[in-house]
């Protein structure tokens, strides 16, 4: 449940529904808004028994979340979250706008990508170096030495970086030089790996589950959140189907269905779901007129030798097109890129 105070409710008064919630084995969760706080109310509300909020001092309205997911939803929080990465802001009006390789594959080729990027604007910077590959005998990554490049690529250039961990055994690591760490669609489901995301310091980009629903990507980030971070970025990535045409089909109507359901920022990767470069741009365009936050794609400067991923990579030249494309969309919408 979600304990609504007065917009005059006092600090105290905070302090002793908090008090109260603890008493019973059960856990505060603060939500300052601008005129009122909400404080929800985590755990199993059967030990409450018959105990009631309603008539503590503060509180307007007690009133039960419905939802099996309950921090990331937006009954506990009605304004959206902005996730800021160093001045860089994702969930608000601007769009932001991910890109750079599949994998790190060399020092040469990420610095080359980087330049190319951070000159026509992009602020944020990816790159693997744990490759989740469908093959064992597929190239793996460049490892902690990958993780070395990206950080100096992005000190160079200016960018945020943002990278993968496959494994909780890597995840500090992988925080030392990311400012957002990814959780893959082959990992949305790995709840030890989910609960370690939780309790560090960092923005996490959780990617769907290719055969994941709405419900049970939103259960994924509530892992994450239940352990204490807050900054979750999702991001629909495709999902399994009978199509073959695309590696995967971009479900557009999650994009504004989770805005719906949760305040947290919703993404858009066009490469994985449509896994081949000509319609990268109508899809990304549709991506931002539904509503996403933002667009993570993959771009290289040099796709035909690609080590990973080629046939969806876009040139860092075509990137400059597919930017002018959406900044109309999102000005169409009252956004700005
Ligand atoms: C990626 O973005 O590098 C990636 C592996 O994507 P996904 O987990 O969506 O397949
Ligand atoms: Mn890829």
């Amino acid at each position: 449940m979600v304990i609504i105070m007065k917009a005059n409710a006092s600090q105290e008064d905070i302090n002793e529904i908090v008090k109260a919630i603890e008493k019973y084995g059960l856990k505060p969760h603060i939500s300052k808004g601008e005129e009122q706080s909400i404080i929800g109310v985590i755990g199993d509300r059967r030990s409450l028994g018959d105990i009631s909020f309603d008539h503590l001092a503060g509180v307007e309205k007690v009133v039960p979340i419905i939802k099996p997911y309950k921090l990331v939803g937006r009954e506990i929080k009605k304004y959206n979250t902005e996730i800021d990465i160093n001045g860089v802001v994702i969930g608000g009006n601007k769009i932001a706008v991910i890109a750079g390789p599949c994998a790190i594959e060399n020092k040469e080729m990420l610095m080359e990508a980087a330049h190319a990027l951070s000159s026509i604007g992009i602020k944020i910077l990816r790159g693997g170096a744990f490759k989740p590959r469908t093959s064992p005998y597929s190239f793996q990554g460049l490892g902690v030495k990958g993780l070395e490049y990206l950080r100096e690529a992005g000190d160079k250039y200016g960018m945020r970086v943002v990278t993968e961990v496959l494994d909780p055994r890597d995840a500090g690591v992988v925080a030392e030089y990311a400012d957002i760490i990814q959780i893959g669609t082959r990992n949305m489901q790995n709840f030890r790996l989910l609960e370690e995301a939780g309790r560090m310091n960092k923005p996490i980009l959780l990617k769907r589950g290719m055969s994941a629903t709405i419900k049970e990507f939103l259960m994924s980030a509530e892992y994450i959140m239940a352990q204490g971070n807050e900054k979750i970025i999702l991001c629909e990535r495709g999902i399994r189907t009978f199509e073959t045409e695309s590696r995967n089909s971009l479900d557009i109507t999650s994009v504004p269905l989770l805005k719906l359901f949760t305040h947290l920022p919703v993404i858009v990767d066009p490469s994985h779901a449509a896994g081949r470069i000509d319609i990268i741009n109508p899809i990304s365009r549709a991506a931002v007129a539904a509503g996403a936050d933002g667009l993570m794609i993959e771009v290289h400067p040099h796709p035909e030798n690609a080590l990973c991923d080629g046939p969806q990579s876009l040139r860092p030249e075509m990137m400059t097109g597919l930017l002018k494309e959406i900044s109309l969309i999102a000005n169409a919408i009252n956004r700005t890129l």
